[in-house]
């Protein structure tokens, strides 16, 4: 007996003693580089914020077309706002409406960089007007903050982008590389735009170092146990696949149903799918997350963080707990769109569904309609692909000159802040660019911005001046 409890209380040392000793050396990954002053920025800059929310550059939805003019006055209203961008830099009109600068840079044998950032928005959601505090398009100012659609997604990056590049300009500035800019049309509704100006740079044999696109934000108190900001920094995106489901059976008259319907199997397809969801997992970038974010946090914290040989199940549970930890750990189902029946009392012969996956890095478009087929195991089900979709984006490696630009720019900018890479779930423009580069960044320099494509979008002008001090920091760390 004594033995056993001797036994049991050098297991429990030991075990202390590892976790320990993988506490103390999960050591902090912080860049050791000081916040600087901010720059000086005009309040012209703001205005001309305002001005670009004004203008409605609304993508629609596929069916319905844009309206050129907007378009074309926004490219009017860059050229006049921005005279010496336009007077210094190269301009492509892409697919009409989608623009390319390109702005030399000192080492014309150094690999190039891409800013980007999306001149569309998307439309107020119809019978939600008067639920806006505000006019979402008159650019308006109130309590330090910029409301409008637009303000975060993103022609905050946009305008900052080229506020940031003109007083570069203004200074004699000349960038160390050659920087593009890449500002897509139609980002909200597939990017073609930014697919045909990736394709461009592709043909023109282009190898970018950095390319640098909306994504993560700097988010303060989200983050247990950690009172300082964060800047998410995304290093890879999901992949994204719709999935139809259709059954086709003899209906008929409701009043002598048979056992099973087009409706019932389909139903029931749709809850096998449900009720097996995949496999969470870290992918990479959430590993590096952990890495990053864990040796910042409270002792226990810590801890768990730095034994994940032990608290990996404890801590995918706690992601699971919420709808956006989920979509971290695992491909999600979405059941988006369901039709079947016209009539009350006609049982009808086609039901269909469609079903959204946000896929994880790891797993493909191909893996994922495998395993879908072999969950539903219902040949009656006809499964079949959605003509858009695209696999995982590759991740971006943390020790590499584009995510160390980013982690640079991030900490000089915005004092304290603690720099996190991440997985971005939503889509962004920059995942047409695999070919351009293999280190693409999501990352808009905003402080929590508020209304992503909902009521009330805005952010505070302290945080748009901010991102203009984020861009010039980046261009002027280039080496
Ligand atoms: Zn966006």
């Amino acid at each position: 007996m004594k033995k056993i409890f001797l036994l049991l209380f050098i297991l429990v040392i030991v075990l202390v003693g590892v976790l320990l000793f993988n506490t103390l050396q999960f050591k902090s990954k912080q860049l050791d580089i000081e916040g600087e002053p901010s720059p000086e920025i005009s309040e012209t800059a703001v205005e001309n914020f305002q001005k670009a929310i004004r203008i409605k550059t609304i993508s629609f939805g596929d069916s319905i077309p844009l309206d050129t003019a907007q378009f074309y006055g926004f490219h009017r209203f860059l050229e006049s706002t921005y005279p010496l961008v336009h007077e210094k830099l190269e301009r492509e009109k892409v697919k009409d409406y989608s623009l390319l600068y390109k702005w030399h840079g000192k080492n014309p044998n150094a690999n190039p960089i891409v800013l980007m950032a999306h001149m569309d928005v998307v439309p107020i959601e119809p019978g939600t007007e008067s639920v806006w505090s505000v006019d979402p398009f008159e650019g308006v100012i109130e309590n330090d903050t910029i409301w409008g659609r637009g303000t975060a997604d993103d022609k905050m990056s946009l305008i900052a982008i080229m506020e940031a590049i003109e007083k570069l300009l203004a200074e004699n500035f000349v960038p160390e590389r050659t920087i593009y800019l890449s500002f897509g049309h139609d980002e909200e509704i597939g990017g073609h735009g930014a697919i045909a100006i990736a394709a461009l740079l592709e043909s023109r044999n282009i190898k970018a170092d950095l390319v640098l696109d909306e994504g993560g934000i700097i988010t303060i108190d989200k983050i247990p146990g950690i009172t300082q900001p964060v800047a998410l920094v995304g290093t890879s995106e999901k992949g994204y696949m719709s999935l139809q489901l259709s059954v086709e059976l003899n209906g008929g008259h409701s009043s002598m149903p048979a056992p099973e319907t087009a409706i019932d199997i389909l139903i029931n397809a749709i809850a096998r799918l449900r009720a097996n969801p995949f496999e969470a997992d870290f992918s990479q970038s959430t590993k590096d997350f952990i890495q990053y974010i864990g040796p910042e946090q409270p002792f226990l914290q810590k801890m768990v963080f730095a034994n994940q040989w032990l608290f990996k199940n404890t801590i995918v549970g706690i992601y699971e707990k919420s709808p956006g930890g989920n979509a971290m750990v695992r491909t999600t189902i979405a059941p988006t769109v369901i039709n079947a029946g016209v009539k009350d009392n006609v049982i009808p012969t086609l039901a269909n569904a469609v079903i959204n996956f946000r896929i994880l890095p790891g797993d493909t478009q191909e893996s994922v309609k495998d395993r879908v087929v072999s969950v539903i195991a219902d040949p009656r089900v006809k499964i079949s692909k959605l003509s858009f979709g695209n696999d995982p984006s590759a991740v971006t490696p943390v020790d590499g000159f584009g995510f160390k630009l980013v982690e640079t720019a991030a900490r000089k900018t915005f004092d304290k802040v603690i720099v996190a890479p991440f997985l971005m779930v939503g889509a962004t423009d920059s995942r047409h660019f695999g070919k351009v580069s293999d280190q693409i960044i999501k990352f808009s320099p905003m402080n929590d911005p508020i209304g992503f494509h909902g009521i009330d979008e805005r952010i505070s002008v302290k945080g748009f001046k901010d991102g203009i001090g984020f861009y010039q920091q980046l261009i002027k760390s280039i080496k």
